[in-house]
């Protein structure tokens, strides 16, 4: 069967509306930089479980590759296609079902964007605990496939921790009806878990239960300059014990992070003085709607006395607050200054960084013209490195200079974005022969004509 035979087919089943073809599939923007078309031969966008499950089985009789496609923001070329491959889009299946304030659940289906999903919860003073930069454009079912993180990660763990059950379709079409509400169920096998990170490789996912938890009253926003490493992992953990816990984001930006994006892009107001080593976003989760700057004060009584913070400041309205985000969020501005950049995503035991990091910039210095710019979600032992001044041809070299020290260190070679296509070659570097096996077994159980997103994961 050809690719036009199968677009014929699914056109006859789905309507001539889902199925796209010629430079309508070949050339759909996705991603984030939207540089790359799809590329792929058949664009097929169903509008229900049932669609999905006619094109899936479609595709398996013919032994067509398939990609699923969410929201296109994945960071690791998860969603590139070819002429002989289909894309599958969710973006169709856009109902939010249910909000159970009791149960504390949400249940929707994949192609609701996080932002919806949050808007929905809060109309029933829940939140989802995910939020991300790209939280309008990023699907339930690409956040599960990619179990993203992001910045409140400290306090709710990753998108997987917040899964109940995922509705699923497997390659050869068989729907696997796992959506379950309740947060206690153990019995047999954790099903839904299997597809958490899976990156479209063992199933489309259609529906998503979230687990939800109380919107806290208010919020206590402050960006602190800080005087060294330990005295931000100090503030971390005094912070943790004065809030029981509540610390919702713990943004670090080392100074030539703020230095890049707080001052040389021209794009914004540098609250604090660029001359502190370290600058920390923090959020606290509070019982009162409208916390005051005493109250921070208070909960860095401690830090201040030990000399750690230079200074701090705290915003007074919601502006203010997403200006000090917009600082932290702002990547294009970063890679403007770099003039483009090599990007990790890696996470390393909190006690390792520094070391790992003065070595990293004692390698780089060799390299002339290179500048090593670093934030991250301290609290979670995720660092995300950018790397500019360099060519595309050094790329192979400075992989392994990043990627090298990190299983010795007990870290990970992608923290929360996933190993996609760009990452697959360095699987190995973060996970054992035996894993690999298992997860090739799982695999090929599950998608035996290895239709599903060909070359993701395992190279
Ligand atoms: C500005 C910005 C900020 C970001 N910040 C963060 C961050 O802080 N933390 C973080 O972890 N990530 C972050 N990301 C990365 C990105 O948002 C996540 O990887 C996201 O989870 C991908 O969702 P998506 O719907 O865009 O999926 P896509 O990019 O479309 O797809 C990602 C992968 O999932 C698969 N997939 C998509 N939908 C399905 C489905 N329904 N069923 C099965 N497989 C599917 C695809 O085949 C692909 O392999 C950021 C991205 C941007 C652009």
């Amino acid at each position: 069967v050809s690719i036009a035979d199968l677009g014929r087919h699914l056109s006859e089943r789905l309507g001539s509306g889902a199925v796209l073809d010629g430079a309508d599939a070949a050339g759909r923007l996705v991603g984030w930089t939207v540089s790359q078309p799809l590329g792929a031969g058949l664009l097929v966008r169903p509008a229900d479980t049932d669609g999905v499950a006619t094109t899936l089985a479609a595709c398996h009789a013919a032994g067509i590759g398939v990609v699923p496609l969410g929201g296109g923001t994945g960071l690791v070329d998860g969603v590139a296609a070819t002429g002989d491959l289909v894309a599958i889009s969710l973006e169709r299946l856009r109902t939010i079902h249910e909000v159970d304030a009791d149960d504390r659940v949400l249940i929707a289906d994949a192609g609701v964007t996080l932002g919806a999903a949050q808007r929905a919860a809060a109309a029933s003073g829940l939140e989802v605990g995910i939020d991300l930069g790209a939280r309008d454009s990023a699907q339930l079912g690409g956040l599960v496939a990619t179990n993203a993180g992001g910045n409140g990660v400290i306090r709710h763990g990753m998108t997987g921790d917040r899964v109940l059950g995922l509705e699923v379709v497997l390659a050869d079409g068989t729907v696997i009806p796992g959506l379950r509400r309740i947060v206690k169920d153990n019995t047999g096998y954790d099903l839904s878990g299997l597809f958490v990170g899976s990156e479209g490789t063992l199933g489309v996912i259609t529906k998503v239960a979230l687990r939800c938890t109380p919107l806290p009253a208010g919020r206590l926003t402050a960006l602190v300059a800080v005087v060294s490493f330990d005295a931000v992992v100090a503030i971390l953990r005094d912070l943790q014990v004065r809030t029981a816990g509540a610390v919702a984001a713990f943004e670090v930006m080392w100074h030539s992070f703020y230095q890049a994006v707080a001052v040389e892009s021209g794009q914004h107001r540098a609250p604090l003085p660029p001359d502190a080593p370290f600058y920390v976003l923090v959020e606290v989760e509070t019982g009162t709607s409208d916390p005051g700057p005493e109250m921070l004060a208070h909960l860095l009584d401690d830090a201040m006395g030990a000399g750690h913070v230079l200074d701090a400041v705290v915003p007074h309205t919601a502006a203010d607050r997403e200006a000090l985000w917009a600082i932290r969020d702002d990547i294009p501005a970063l890679t403007e200054v770099l003039g483009g950049r090599f990007a990790y995503d890696i996470s390393l035991p909190i006690g390792t960084m520094e070391a790992y990091l003065e070595e990293l910039s004692r390698r780089l210095a060799t390299r002339c013209g290179s500048r090593l710019v670093v934030f991250g979600h301290l609290g979670d032992g995720n660092l995300h490195l950018s790397i500019g001044g360099l060519q595309g041809s050094e790329r192979p070299a400075i992989d392994d200079l990043v990627y090298a020290p990190l299983s010795e260190l007990g870290g990970s070679i992608s923290a929360e974005h996933g190993i996609g296509r760009s990452r697959s070659p360095h699987l190995h570097l973060s996970r054992s022969p035996e894993e690999i096996a298992l997860m090739r077994t799982l695999k090929w159980a599950l998608d035996p004509k290895g239709i599903l997103n060909p070359g993701v994961i395992f190279g």
